[in-house]
C-alpha cells in the first residue's frame, strides 16, 4: 500500500517544530521504553510509530531502550521478541539497545547525591504504616518519623541496603519533597527498594532497584533525549520526573509530554490481562493470531504497512477514546486488496462432476492473480471433470437474488467455464453428496455466443488436482466492546473465536504459499499462511467487507 506520504501533524509535533524554530534543539532524541514484561502490542505500535516516525520525519534520533526495574516479572525472551517486533513494523533505533539497568550505577550515584543534599532518606515504616502515613486525594500525609534522620546516618543505611543487610520489605529509600502535596506522587515518594532477585542484565550485582519514576527521567536524561513521550496516566509523574532531574547534577532536562493511549474495541490491552490469556490457555500463546500483540497480528496476516498505516488514521491527540476494531481491519483490508494475490479455495465442499467433460482430461487454464494489476502475473488452474464448490454456492431453489448456482440454472465458474446444474445425489438426511452439471465449452473467456445473460460467477478447484489445507477462521477474541469493563473479563470471551476446517480444498498453486504470505481467496476473505506449522495452514485475516459493522448498525 502506498502509505500516504504527507506528514501527520499534531500537538507534539507543534511543540517539536517550535522547539527547533528558536533553537531550542537542533536535533529531536526520542526513545520507545517499553518493560519487557510481556510481548508488545497495537498499543505499543502507536507509541513506536510516534517516536520512531518524529525520528524519521525530523531526521532525529530514536533509542530503543528496556526499561528494566522489576527483574522479578521480566525475561530475556520477551527483550528478544520486542526487538523483533520493533525491526518488523519496519524501524531502526539509532545506536546500541539501552537497557535502564545500564545506568544503575549512575542511578545509584543520583540516590546518594540527593541523600548527600538532604533530600532523600531511609524509611523503615512498613507498607501498611506508610499508607496511612500518605494521606488521601482530600487529606495531607503525616512526615515519616525517619523523615529528619541526620545525612551521615542516612547514608550508612543506603550503604546497608546496598549491602543485602537488610530484609526485603524492611526499608526503603525515599526522596523527600511534600507530604502535603496535591500530587500523591510527590509525598515522599519510594526511590529504591530492596528486592533479592536475579536480573535478566546485570545479574545478582544488585539487591536494590530504583522505582520507575526515579529511573525513567534520568535514563531520558542520560541518553540526551528532548522529548519524553508517554501517555496520560503519568501526567502527574511529570511533576516528580521535573524534580528528580532539577535537583541532581544533570545538565540535559527532557521535556515530558503525554499523549492518550490506543484502546481498540473487543479487546485488552493491557500486558497483565494479555499474560492471563496466555497463562490460563485461552489462547495458544502471546502470538496467537486472536491477539492484539505485534506478534499475533503478524501471525494473523497483518504487514507491518498496515498497522503503520492504522497508526497514522487514528492519530495522536490527548483524548481518551476507544478506537473500533473496524478501524484496524479496514487498514489491512485496504492493503490486501491492492496487494495481495487472487486464489481460489473451497472450504466446505460439495463434489461437481461436469459429466459432458472428457474424464481424465486436465484443461490448463491460465488465471490472473489480481484483477487490477498485471504485475502480478499469472498462475495455472487445471480443469477437470470433477470439482467442489462451496456448498452454500447451490440450491435446489432460489429467487432471483441468489446468483449463485440454482439446479436447472447456469452459472460462471470464476476464470472458467460456465455451468448448468442438471441434477444431484443426496443422503439420507438430505445433504447433498454430488452434483451433476453440464459445461458450455464455447463460454471460456466471453459470453455465451447466443447471447444468454448468465450473472452469477463462484469460484471452484478441480477435486482431482487440489491441494488440502487446514483454514483457520478466526473472529474476534471478545464478544462485547469493551471487555476490560466487566468483572472478569474472560467471562467475555467470544467462544467462536476459532473454527478450524481441516480439509479444506485448494487452488495447487498455494501449495507454493510463503510463510506470512497473504492471499485473497476469492470470495472467502483474506488468509495468510500460518509462520509456525511445517504443515500447510492459513489463517483468515480479515473478512472481504466489514460484517461487524451490519451487526452494530443493527
Ligand atoms: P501495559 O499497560 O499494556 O502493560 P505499559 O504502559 O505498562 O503497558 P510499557 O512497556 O511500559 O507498557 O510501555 C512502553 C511504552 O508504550 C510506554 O511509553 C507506554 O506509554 C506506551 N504504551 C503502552 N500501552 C500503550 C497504549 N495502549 N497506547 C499507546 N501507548 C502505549
Ligand atoms: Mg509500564
Amino acid at each position: 500500500m502506498a502509505e500516504i506520504e504527507n506528514r501527520p501533524t499534531n500537538f507534539i509535533r507543534t511543540i517539536i517544530d517550535a522547539d527547533l524554530a528558536s533553537g531550542k534543539h537542533q536535533q529531536t532524541h526520542t526513545r520507545f521504553p517499553p518493560e519487557p514484561n510481556g510481548f508488545l502490542h497495537i498499543g505499543h505500535a502507536k507509541s513506536i510509530c510516534l517516536n520512531f516516525g518524529i525520528a524519521q520525519d525530523y531526521k532525529g534520533l530514536c533509542n530503543l531502550r528496556f526499561d528494566d526495574t522489576n527483574p522479578e516479572k521480566e525475561d530475556i525472551n520477551y527483550v528478544k521478541s520486542i526487538q523483533e517486533d520493533v525491526s518488523w513494523l519496519g524501524f531502526k533505533w539509532d545506536g546500541d539497545i539501552c537497557y535502564s539497568s545500564n545506568y544503575f550505577d549512575q542511578l545509584h550515584g543520583y540516590a546518594v547525591e540527593l541523600i548527600e543534599k538532604g533530600l532523600a532518606y531511609v524509611c523503615f515504616l512498613s507498607p501498611d504504616q506508610a499508607r496511612e502515613y500518605r494521606g488521601t486525594l482530600t487529606e495531607p500525609g503525616k512526615n515519616s518519623p525517619y523523615r529528619d534522620t541526620p545525612v551521615e546516618e542516612n547514608l550508612a543505611l543506603f550503604e546497608k541496603m546496598r549491602k543485602g543487610e537488610f530484609k526485603e520489605g524492611e526499608c526503603v529509600l525515599r526522596a523527600k519533597i511534600d507530604m502535603a502535596s496535591s500530587f500523591m506522587v510527590l509525598r515522599d515518594p519510594i526511590i529504591y527498594r530492596i528486592r533479592f532477585a536475579h536480573h535478566h542484565q546485570t545479574g545478582d550485582k544488585w539487591c536494590i532497584y530504583p522505582m520507575y519514576d526515579f529511573t525513567h527521567c534520568i535514563s531520558d536524561a542520560l541518553e540526551g533525549i528532548t522529548h519524553s513521550l508517554c501517555t496520560l496516566e503519568f501526567q502527574d509523574n511529570r511533576r516528580l520526573y521535573d524534580w528528580v532531574l532539577d535537583n541532581i547534577s544533570i545538565d540535559c532536562h527532557p521535556q515530558q509530554i503525554e499523549f492518550s493511549r490506543l484502546n481498540l474495541e473487543y479487546t485488552v490491552m493491557s500486558k497483565r490481562k494479555l499474560n492471563e490469556l496466555v497463562v490460563n490457555g485461552h489462547v495458544e500463546g502471546w502470538d496467537d493470531p486472536r491477539m492484539p500483540t505485534i506478534a499475533g497480528l503478524r501471525r494473523r496476516g497483518y504487514t507491518p504497512a498496515s498497522i503503520r498505516e492504522f497508526c497514522k488514521r487514528i492519530g495522536i491527540t490527548k483524548q481518551d477514546n476507544m478506537v473500533e476494531m473496524g478501524m484496524l481491519e479496514a487498514c489491512i483490508r485496504d492493503d490486501l486488496n491492492e496487494n495481495a494475490p487472487r486464489a481460489m479455495a473451497v472450504l466446505d465442499p460439495i463434489k461437481v462432476v461436469i459429466e459432458n467433460f472428457e474424464e481424465g482430461k486436465v484443461e490448463h487454464l491460465v488465471a490472473p492473480n489480481h484483477p487490477n494489476d498485471e504485475s502480478m502475473g499469472t498462475r495455472e488452474l487445471p480443469f477437470t471433470r470433477e470439482l467442489y464448490i462451496e456448498r452454500e454456492d447451490f440450491r435446489v431453489e432460489a429467487n432471483k437474488k441468489f446468483k449463485r448456482l440454482v439446479l436447472g440454472k447456469e452459472v460462471r465458474l470464476r476464470n472458467a467455464y460456465v455451468i448448468k446444474a442438471e441434477r444431484f445425489d443426496e443422503d439420507a438426511e438430505g445433504n447433498i453428496t454430488t452434483l451433476y452439471c453440464s459445461y458450455d465449452a464455447d463460454t471460456l473467456g466471453k459470453n455465451p455466443s447466443d447471447g444468454r445473460k448468465v450473472k452469477g460467477v463462484i469460484h471452484w478447484v478441480s477435486a482431482t488436482h487440489c491441494i488440502e489445507a487446514q483454514v483457520r477462521q478466526y473472529d474476534r477474541l471478545f464478544s462485547v466492546p469493551n471487555p476490560a469493563a466487566a468483572e472478569d473479563f474472560t467471562q467475555t470471551l467470544n467462544p467462536e473465536s476459532l473454527v478450524i476446517i481441516n480439509q479444506a480444498k485448494l487452488e495447487p498453486s498455494l501449495a507454493q504459499a510463503k510463510a506470512e504470505q497473504g492471499f485473497q481467496f476469492e470470495r472467502m476473505g483474506y488468509y495468510s499462511r500460518d509462520n509456525k506449522a511445517s504443515e500447510l495452514v492459513f489463517n483468515q485475516t480479515v473478512g472481504l467487507r466489514d460484517s461487524w459493522a451490519k451487526i452494530e448498525n443493527a
